[in-house]
């Protein structure tokens, strides 16, 4: 199977990539092993302090709703943290103090939502609070197994019973001026969040869960329709576990699923993420990238791998896959021709490109640029960039 571009990952690094080549004209296939970090995620941009007009055109057209609002984010265990690009149906609060009375609104046998932590951290900065469990029947058949009783199914059926919340939640309300409600709507249904936000006469704020993220999944699924639409190729629940290399330069890669059907492409993206994703992994001796075998830029003494002090910015978190400029991954010093590495695979190596969301954008976009470039016919009619100047050995 031949491609213009082969992206391996389908986080939201890999996605952006594949949907900024697929609206360029390329025909792209993305790998994708499993779960990715925007099921976790909080629905805020870490260092985007506002949407780049290429993200917000992105997002928009997969129906992806931002807004822009420095300020603090109500975290699940009822902290604070600054935020300021997110997803609409994220609340940025101008300060911790802000609100007087709460109502928290939870649902009966959900155990993925904090309702007393919450309060006692909003406690903690003035807010007065009262806890509210709702009993609902639709929620028995999910109740007899606690398993079923995640976030997901619970915003499944959200989706469908949010009025009935709404109706009860009007009953409830005394003289609070905020009602908290899990972040369990708008799975499907993405207006579901601005409804409830109409029908509550108080502020809603629609606060974390235990994951997986609803809001994060939402995103993702979101990409994934786009790229799709555009004509994009998504092999799902497939892994890259071979690369075919001569001379430097990327001919193919061999998937789990597909045996002997090799997925050939002109160019190559990994973004396999950290080690959360397993683009990187570490065994006692060494901290490697398990696909092309890439530099990685760590400390070879292991005891300078971690801080001891358990809250300090631990230090393998910033080492990353080595790149030259262009992102063109490393091996043994030397650049690949036409494999580029993207997303939080990068660690801090990259300190201009951000970190977060933010390092998976403008990574993405940066590679994506380079390739389109490479790819544009030269007088010659040839694609530009095929200058054979760089050569890590075969494998
Ligand atoms: C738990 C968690 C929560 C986070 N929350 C936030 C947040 O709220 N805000 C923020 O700004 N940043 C957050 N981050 C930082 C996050 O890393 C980035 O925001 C971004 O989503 C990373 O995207 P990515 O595409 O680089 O990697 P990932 O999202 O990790 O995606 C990599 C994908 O590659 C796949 N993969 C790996 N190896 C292979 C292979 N060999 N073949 C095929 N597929 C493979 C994985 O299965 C995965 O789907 C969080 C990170 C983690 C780990």
């Amino acid at each position: 199977m031949r491609f213009d571009t082969v992206i391996i990952g389908g986080g939201l690094a890999g996605l952006t990539a594949g949907i900024c080549l697929q609206k360029a004209g390329q025909d792209c296939a993305i790998v994708s092993t499993g779960q990715n970090a925007l099921h976790f995620f909080s629905g805020s941009f870490e260092s985007l302090e506002e949407a780049p007009a290429r993200l917000a055109g992105i997002f928009e057209e997969a129906g992806i709703r931002l807004h822009y609002q420095p300020g603090v984010r109500l975290m699940p265990m009822g902290t604070f943290r600054p935020a300021a690009l997110s997803l609409e149906d994220v609340d940025i609060l101008p300060d911790p103090a802000f609100s007087r009375k709460a109502l928290i609104v939870s649902i009966a046998g959900y155990q993925d939502f904090f309702a007393a932590f919450l309060a006692e951290g909003l406690e903690k900065q003035g807010t007065q609070c009262r806890i509210h469990f709702l009993q609902l029947p639709e929620m028995a058949q999910l109740m007899m197994s606690p398993s079923e009783m995640r976030s997901v199914q619970i915003a499944r059926t959200m989706d469908r019973m949010w009025e009935k919340v709404v109706g009860e939640i009007k009953v409830l309300l005394q003289d609070e001026d905020t009602v908290i409600l899990p972040q369990v709507f708008g799975l499907q249904d993405t207006t579901v969040p601005g409804r409830i936000r109409q029908a509550v006469p108080a502020r809603v704020i629609f606060a974390g869960t235990l994951p997986p993220s609803v809001p994060g999944i939402r995103t993702q699924q979101q990409l994934k329709r786009r790229y799709e639409v555009l004509g994009g190729t998504y092999l799902a629940g497939d892994e890259v576990i071979q690369a075919h290399v001569h001379d430097g330069v990327v001919h193919s890669v061999a998937t789990r699923n597909l045996d002997s059907h090799y997925l050939e492409a002109r160019h190559f993206i990994l973004a396999t993420g950290g080690y959360f994703s397993k683009g990187l992994r570490s065994n006692p001796f060494r901290i490697y990238e398990p696909v092309f075998g890439l530099d990685v830029d760590a400390s070879e003494d292991r005891n300078a791998w971690y801080d001891a002090a358990f809250a300090a910015d631990q230090p393998y978190l910033k080492f990353g896959v080595r790149t030259d400029p262009g992102l063109r991954a490393l091996r043994d010093g030397v650049a690949f021709e036409n494999l580029y590495a993207v997303g939080s695979l990068l660690g801090a190596t990259r300190p201009e490109l951000g970190s977060g969301a933010g390092l998976a954008i403008r990574s993405a976009f940066q590679a994506t640029d380079q390739i389109l470039r490479r790819s544009a016919p030269q007088e010659d009619g040839r694609p530009a960039g095929q200058s054979g100047e760089s050569n890590p050995s075969e494998s």
